[in-house]
């Protein structure tokens, strides 16, 4: 009986490159396994759903799951490690930015023993600046700020052993930052270096603002540093300010010039007032996701999915 591999592709208005994926994963899937290739439409509103529905008309290995709205990447990739039933599950973007050439690779490394095989992204010339510099930002501020330690440039392209799907089963945390949680997880784990490519077609799903939460997420959930932080600058911004009133106190009581000081006090004022929102902000943070979390809604709907076994 030949070993079963889950491939997971999360797609988000995919249909245009789909196609081309498709091919190219197929191409490149070692022949002695038995695979199930399973794509997760995260709510797109192009024909991905319908993409996908034909090539499973000529492919009996693939499925879909797909979801009543968009609930994101992360939450799509957790969907599909929630359904595989492999032995163990690649998952890879859908734009080919995730070369399948590399997956023999993952796989050898599989064979050796290693249950959580990730993978490394060496930044291509095709990558704008931008997102070069806002993605190595990112990975020192979350390893700064998170207890957790990710390595610069890991992707969501990567092997997990049936072991680790297990464990990853019982997170139900919402706005789960999966490149953390699989790291903190343990198992033996290895990195596989690898180019990213161009996106073959459409644009990237990742605009700015959905880079920052998930940036914000990823600090987090993983560390209450942020919170102490804000005690310590409190603690240095109280020091400070008293004193200040020492001194303010000291030039009424011995001199003669004590100016009505309207400059230095709205000054104050607002730095203060700014720093008390600054603060407030990142316990507001917290509290929200608190709050998020303490609802235990499900981290995504299925609206339609041909995988018969919920689990
Ligand atoms: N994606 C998704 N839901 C989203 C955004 C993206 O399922 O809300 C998928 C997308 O279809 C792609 C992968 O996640 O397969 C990575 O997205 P993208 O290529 O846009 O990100 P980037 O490579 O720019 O980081
Ligand atoms: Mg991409």
């Amino acid at each position: 009986m030949p070993k079963k591999v889950s491939v997971i592709i999360p797609c988000f208005n995919e249909s245009e490159g789909l196609l081309l994926f498709y091919k190219d994963l197929k191409s490149h899937l070692p022949e002695k396994y038995h695979y199930e290739v399973i794509f997760v439409n995260d709510g797109s509103a192009d024909n991905t759903l319908e993409v996908i529905k034909e090539l499973r008309q000529n492919d009996s290995s693939v499925h879909f799951i797909s979801f009543s709205r968009n609930f994101g990447h992360q939450n799509a990739l957790k969907a599909g490690f929630d359904m595989a039933s492999g032995n163990c599950a690649i998952c890879l973007d859908a734009d080919l930015q995730h070369p399948p050439k590399l997956i023999p690779q993952l796989m050898e490394k599989w064979e050796e023993g290693f249950e959580s095989v990730v993978t490394k992204r060496i930044d291509h010339d095709s990558i704008s600046g931008f997102k070069k510099l806002t993605s190595r930002m990112f990975y020192q501020l979350t390893n700064r700020l998170s207890d957790v330690k990710l390595e610069n440039g890991v992707a969501d392209f990567r092997l997990l052993d049936r072991k680790v799907l297990d464990a990853l089963k019982s997170f139900s945390e919402n706005q789960i930052f999966l490149r953390a949680v699989i790291q903190w997880l343990g198992f033996k784990q290895c990195i596989i270096s690898y180019k990213a490519g161009e996106r073959v077609a459409g644009d990237s799903k990742y605009t700015l603002k959905k880079m920052l939460s998930f940036a914000l997420s990823g600090i987090t959930a993983f560390s209450i540093k942020p919170l102490r932080f804000s005690i310590y600058l409190g603690l240095l911004f109280a020091a400070l300010s008293f004193l200040y009133g020492v001194y303010a106190l000291a030039v009424f009581l011995f001199t003669n010039n004590a100016l009505p000081g309207w400059t230095s006090i709205l000054m104050s004022v607002l730095f203060i007032g700014g720093l008390n929102l600054l603060m407030l902000g990142i316990i507001g943070e917290y509290l929200g996701k608190l709050f998020i979390e303490n609802k235990k809604r499900p981290n995504y709907i299925i609206a339609e999915t041909d995988l018969g076994t919920l689990n």
